[in-house]
């Protein structure tokens, strides 16, 4: 099912790689990370290319409901508890930093991209204290946060926080003006990676260094990454006939819903749940909430995309593993990947250019996550050890990443994978990684 992003725009085709070649820098994945991380190195005269296994633009990148905000739910009480005042300033600096760069970019550029300045909400009906903890975190960590009662909504809250200056937009126009100058090889999938090595069906690519804005960085070895996160699926309807709000809102409760003007539509968010773990009635859920909400709107159409969520909440950017210094990561934008993808852009220009990065040491992969993360950890690798369990018994259809039991999903008519989040269609033909490859199985209709 097609956004609103999709059906309005459509970013011109490139050609596949056409042999072997020899770069700087290659960049795998041309989604929002990969274009501005390749934007901003050629930007610095490094001679860099991407790589993208579909089209611009067409991964969970064109699924998004394009808030760019440094308000991401309740994360400045959270990182002021575990990680400490300097690394909760840094987060507020970092993603303040990417939504006044969109603003110089967009505005020197003079790109078209429907890019507005709003207010950002969170709001509440049962947790005021939450709220207030976060308010109290995010004025600390220098962001000037207000605690309100009066929203747009048409429901009361108990109460709501409020982030000015922040920003919406058209992720698609943004990209196509981007991406317009840059070298991009697309319908060119990454086989494998060996040292500098970047091995595609149609040759392969010599780079300096390599960057894996894949969504989900594929290699098991090293990085680890598949023990480190897990995807969860979320689902948006856009409404025509809603009413219009100036601000962009996001509850903290339990199914609280994300909302965002956009044009003449508003997009209304919500029922998200880990990939692979059946929700089969998430849009019937999410529309009778729009229409309870909304009762004189209308669905103009429906989509969902997901996103990966690390054990800490905060994102994977920076150097890969230990082992290959010249690859780089920038993954785990836990649902806030427009800001998070400005943050890498420009961590990764800085530490690839100039040796280093003011922000490395809260994003780096290489990082302990803290006790905190000890339950999600648990809780990750107990989904998938059973996975990897139940994909031992014959005849089931099993994902080619790691061998886990693949589920079915009734809402969308996918096979999805429980540990990791790949999906395959009816036909077993693979829509989204870190599996690299179609499903080989006999079982191809549930
Ligand atoms: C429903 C929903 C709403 C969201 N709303 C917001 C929001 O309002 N604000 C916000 O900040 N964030 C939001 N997000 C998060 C945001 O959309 C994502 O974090 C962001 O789009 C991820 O961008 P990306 O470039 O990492 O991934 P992608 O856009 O998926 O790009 C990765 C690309 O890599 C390619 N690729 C994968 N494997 C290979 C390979 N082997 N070889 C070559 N290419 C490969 C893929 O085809 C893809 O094009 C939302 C997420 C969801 C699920």
């Amino acid at each position: 099912m097609e956004s609103i992003w999709n059906k309005q725009t459509r970013i011109p085709g490139r050609n596949p790689l056409p042999g072997n070649l020899d770069t700087e820098i290659a960049v795998i994945g041309a989604g929002l990370a990969g274009i501005l991380t390749a934007f901003y190195l050629a930007r610095e005269g490094k001679e860099v290319l991407v790589l993208e296994a579909s089209a611009t633009g067409m991964g969970q990148t064109s699924g998004t409901t394009a808030k760019i905000t440094s308000q991401h739910n309740l994360i400045y009480h959270s990182l002021l508890a575990n990680r400490g005042m300097d690394m909760m300033k840094l987060y507020a600096e970092s993603n303040q930093a990417a939504i006044q760069e969109y603003k110089r970019l967009i505005k020197d550029r003079r790109i078209q991209c429907h890019f507005q300045k709003r207010p950002a909400f969170l709001y509440t009906m049962e947790q005021p204290n939450a709220i207030h903890m976060e308010a109290i975190a995010a004025r600390q960590a220098g962001i000037p946060a207000s605690e309100v009662i009066d929203t747009q909504l048409p429901f009361t809250v108990k109460r709501a926080l409020r982030f000015d200056s922040q920003a919406s937009f058209h992720p698609l126009e943004f990209l196509e003006a981007i991406s317009s100058s840059l070298t991009i090889f697309e319908h060119t999938p990454v086989l494998s990676v060996k040292g500098h090595a970047v091995i595609t069906p149609y040759g392969n690519v010599t780079a300096e260094k390599i960057v894996f804005a894949c969504h989900y960085p594929f290699p098991l070895i090293p990085g680890y990454y598949f023990a480190r996160m897990y995807q969860e699926r979320s689902y948006v309807l856009a409404l025509s006939g809603a009413p219009d709000l100036e601000g962009m809102y996001l509850g903290i409760d339990p199914d609280g819903l994300s909302l965002r003007p956009a044009g003449s539509m508003l997009l209304v968010g919500g029922q998200s749940h880990r990939t692979g773990i059946p929700k089969p009635h998430a849009y019937e859920s999410l529309a009778s909430s729009a229409c309870h909400l909304f009762p004189q709107a209308s669905i103009a159409c429906k989509w969902s995309a997901q996103d990966c969520i690390t054990l800490d909440s905060l994102p994977y950017i920076g150097r890969f593993s230990r082992r290959n210094p010249h690859w780089f990561a920038a993954t785990g934008f836990g649902k806030w990947g427009m800001t998070l993808s400005m943050v890498s852009a420009l961590l990764l220009t800085d530490l690839i250019c100039h040796g280093s990065s003011p922000w490395e040491h809260l994003y780096s992969p290489l990082r302990f996550p803290g006790i905190s993360a000890l339950p999600r950890l648990a809780g990750h690798m107990a989904e998938s050890a059973r996975g990897l369990v139940k994909g031992l018994f014959p005849g089931v259809m099993r994902c080619p990443h790691m061998g886990c039991k693949l589920s079915w999903n009734e809402a969308e008519s996918t096979w999805d994978c429980p540990c990791h989040g790949s999906r395959f269609d009816s036909s077993g033909k693979l829509i989204t990684g870190p599996s690299q490859t179609s499903c080989r199985c006999h079982k191809l209709i549930p």
